[in-house]
């Protein structure tokens, strides 16, 4: 369980890992010793993803290949493969490995053409779905962090993501429908602007509940010709999807 953290998760998180760091540096600066970091990434997939029951090869192969280092400051950078969330800033996080996977798996995206993702965040997420998927729309609220992101995108040759700054809650409606859309911030409800933009037969998938609980409910839609499937999956936890109409700012949670 678990995905991302409020800010007083993310100090904790911090202080922790520092901790950790300073008593294992051995461990720490072996692991980054290789610049392309496979041998971690293969422990990654294997430890942390293979057991829990992903068995979506392609997600399998995604993971294995796209170097997460490069999504995160090197302040954090030795902890880019470890089995939890890592903040990159702002508040944010870049979600555990195990949820990034559980939810591609869950997007069934064999046959997808388009995606959406509300929340690119460090850009991860988005890197994943381009890697199995020919087109990858992502938007992030937070500007700098959807700049720093795009840019790591770029640097790394992806050419099939499209990204954009501004409130995910309404969608991307010009280019609608989408074989799968992806929510990685959690809502009391699912945005009904997400729910139209879905293509029949296209899955939507978003943590739900109030950000203030311990846990929301992974929950997955399906669109069929008269309506939409819901599937509950796990708990996780997410930051909270910041919606326009709330008085809630970035950086106050
Ligand atoms: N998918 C990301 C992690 C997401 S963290 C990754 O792979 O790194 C959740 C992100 O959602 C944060 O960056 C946050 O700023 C963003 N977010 C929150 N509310 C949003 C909204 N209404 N529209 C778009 N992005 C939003």
């Amino acid at each position: 369980m678990n995905s991302t953290a409020r800010p007083s998760t993310s100090l904790w998180m911090t202080c922790l890992m520092l901790i950790h760091c300073l008593t294992f540096v051995p461990a720490c600066v072996g692991d980054t010793h290789d610049p392309t970091r496979q041998a971690e990434r293969d422990r990654m997939v294997n430890e942390q993803i293979v057991p829990r029951g992903i068995k979506d090869q392609a997600v399998l192969a995604a993971m294995r290949r796209i170097p997460r280092h490069k999504f995160v400051s090197s302040f954090y950078s030795a902890f880019a493969y470890h089995d939890g969330p890592v903040p990159i800033g702002h508040g944010q996080t870049i979600s555990q490995p195990y949820v990034v996977a559980l939810m591609t798996d869950a997007l069934a995206l064999q046959g997808a053409k388009k995606v959406l993702e509300i929340g690119t965040g460090s850009g991860y997420q988005a890197a994943v779905l381009a890697e199995i998927v020919p087109n990858v729309f992502t938007i992030e609220i937070v500007e700098p962090l959807a700049t720093e992101a795009a840019q790591t995108l770029a640097e790394l040759g992806y050419r099939n993501i499209y990204t954009r700054v501004g409130d995910g809650y309404q969608g991307w409606p010009e280019e609608a429908p989408f074989d799968a859309i992806i929510v990685t911030a959690s809502s009391e409800h699912v945005p009904q602007p997400l729910l139209d933009q879905l293509a029949v037969g296209g899955r939507l998938i978003i943590p739900v509940g109030n950000a203030f609980q311990e846990a929301q409910e992974l929950v997955l839609y399906r669109r069929t010709t008269d309506g939409y499937e819901r599937t509950r999956l796990s708990l996780v936890r997410f930051v909270p999807l910041i919606h326009k109409d709330q008085s809630t700012q970035p950086g106050e949670r």
